[in-house]
């Protein structure tokens, strides 16, 4: 299974209504909050949604 970190970029399967699709990670546990590469705006899934949501990890800039 995957592990995710706070920091790590992903790609989700539907892009946000901005039409973005790039996303950061800020908190992971129990819940995962998402930050809109795009917007800035930030969401809240479970962790069950957040797996389904995910498409792929994006490449870190580092
Ligand atoms: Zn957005």
């Amino acid at each position: 299974m995957t592990v995710y970190n706070v920091g790590d970029n992903i790609i989700t399967r539907k892009p946000h209504a901005c039409g973005c699709s790039n996303w950061q990670i800020v908190r992971t546990g129990a819940d995962y909050k998402l930050k809109c590469d795009k917007c800035g705006k930030t969401v809240m899934l479970s962790s069950e949604k957040f797996h389904k949501a995910v498409k792929q990890i994006g490449g870190k800039t580092n």
